[in-house]
């Protein structure tokens, strides 16, 4: 794969910006080549070609569209199996983990192409008054690491579908995957300008892409620090900003929970894909008077998981996807540790039975104090918080004690009790006994977890205008 080059304006062209960095597997850091990351001049230049397609793309018929989006699906489809491997390579990903995101990056296309032959675009609200939809223009999608195909077509895939144009900035920690995409969807005919993909570092390329004033919207995947830069810098042009960020996720056990199902399937969610999945259930509440028995099951369940390198058959989960992040979850153990907090399986450090790769322990700390840090800040590795409850009353509280509400879970036998407390948990999505994933709901944070949200019609309608026309 070269990726030395960006996909702009319908053809592969040299970056301006010269930053070269090398791109390791996680797993065991061998080389998967290098990339460029761009600079402000790239992300000039990006936007200058999306601007000029969107002033033919905006007036794209329901039709041509959904031609575009059926190519662009099929070209996806026929390259998941390569893009899925590659993720395995270059973030860590198990095979599971990576077919589940390919599934859901189709699931972006099936989504738009059922919802667009029927979406009123045009609407009488009164005899005199219409109301359009518009496309709201040139879209910057910014994405993180941990999901970044999935994440880049969630926002593409209905971008494209409403009449704008997209100009995509994966994360610097994961770049060649966006290269592969777009060499995946070069084939589809997409208009030159319609999408275009560019490497750069948020704080340089990212920032003039977000500061630019022929942008009109961003979309962004990633940190609340994140988030919090990007919609200041897009402040002065006023531009639209659609945030999805991270999360402290509760897990609340109901009391009447069979705990000998509910807590082990709550330790494999926090965990699953090495913990780095923005809604993971990182806070497990249990009844204050049953916390040694919740605590025996969870740490029988952590420790009975596989880590170890992603692609082989067996394993729970895969290393930390790059040196930062395991430094960073490291750093957050050890300062759990050195201020007291209970430390019940795993720590610091690598798995005994490995000896390189960014892999981290399962791990668990109860009962955690609600104001330590590893109760309250998002760690995004497989550390796991029990905490304790004295009534569901005291539950919903601590549920809700925090800064975060991007998702929760309910665990419970008694079903209108479950759905009473996900009735009082402030987070955008609550799930109870643990469903199977669905993008029949928009996804999207309460609080600092974001504005905006994603999938289906709430997600397509995050990138319309509408306009109202009086005769
Ligand atoms: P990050 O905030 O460090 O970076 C995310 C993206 O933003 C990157 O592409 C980065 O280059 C860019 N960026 C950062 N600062 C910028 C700036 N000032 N201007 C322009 N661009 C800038 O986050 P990350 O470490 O890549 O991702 C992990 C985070 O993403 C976690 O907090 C996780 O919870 C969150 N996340 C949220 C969701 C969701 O749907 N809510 C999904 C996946 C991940």
């Amino acid at each position: 794969m070269d990726a030395h080059r960006f996909y702009i304006g319908g053809e592969w062209v040299a970056p301006l910006g010269h930053e070269q960095v090398d791109i390791r597997n996680p797993a065991d850091f061998s080389p998967l080549g290098t990339a460029i990351l761009g600079n402000a001049f790239d992300a000039d230049r990006a936007v200058a070609a999306a601007r000029k397609a969107f002033e033919t793309w905006r007036f794209s018929t329901v039709e041509e569209r959904l031609d575009l989006l059926r190519r662009m699906r099929a070209a996806v489809e026929a390259a998941a199996p390569t893009i899925a491997e590659h993720l395995i390579r270059e973030i860590g990903l198990t095979t599971m983990v990576a077919g589940g995101q390919s599934h859901m990056a189709l699931s972006h296309f099936d989504a738009i192409l059922d919802l667009l032959p029927s979406y009123p675009f045009s609407e009488a609200s009164t005899e005199r008054v219409e109301l359009v939809k518009e496309p709201v223009g040139v879209v910057v999608a910014i994405t993180s690491w941990n999901a970044p195909v999935s994440q880049m077509l969630c926002k593409a895939v209905p971008a494209i579908a409403a009449g704008c144009t997209v100009i995509v900035k994966p994360s610097e920690q994961a770049p060649l995957c966006g290269i592969l995409l777009a060499e995946a969807l070069q084939d589809a005919g997409i208009p030159p300008g319609v999408f275009n993909l560019l490497n750069g570092r948020g704080a340089d390329c990212g920032q003039r892409l977000v500061e630019h004033p022929d942008v009109d919207m961003i979309s962004m995947t990633g940190s609340v620090p994140g988030g919090g830069a990007i919609a200041a810098a897009a402040a002065p042009t006023i531009k639209r900003v659609h945030q999805e960020l991270g999360g402290k996720s509760p897990n609340v056990i109901l009391p009447d929970a069979d705990f000998s199902e509910a807590i082990p399937k709550g330790v494999f969610t926090c965990m699953m894909n090495a913990g780095q999945t923005c809604a993971a259930p990182t806070r497990m509440l249990v009844p204050e008077d049953r916390f040694e028995e919740a605590a025996a099951i969870a740490v029988a369940a952590a420790e009975g998981f596989t880590v170890g390198p992603p692609d082989q058959q067996g394993v729970t989960f895969g290393p930390l996807s790059n040196e930062p992040q395991f430094m960073r979850v490291n750093a957050i153990l050890e300062e759990a540790i050195a201020e007291g907090q209970p430390l019940l399986t795993g720590g610091p450090g690598l798995p005994e039975h490995l000896d390189t790769g960014y892999y981290a322990r399962p791990t668990i700390f109860g009962p955690v104090d609600p104001d330590a840090r590893i109760a309250r800040e998002e760690i995004f590795g497989p550390v796991l918080c029990l905490m304790t409850y004295t009534d569901v009353a005291d539950a919903v509280r601590i549920a809700n004690a925090t800064e975060f509400g991007l998702s929760a879970y309910v665990e419970g036998a008694d079903s209108a009790l479950a759905r009473k407390v996900a009735g009082q948990i402030r987070a955008g999505w609550v799930n109870i006994n643990y469903p199977a994933w669905t993008a029949a709901g928009p996804f999207g944070g309460y609080k600092r977890s974001g504005n905006g949200k994603q999938y289906g019609v709430w997600g397509f309608e995050e990138f319309l205008e509408t306009k109202t026309i009086v005769v």
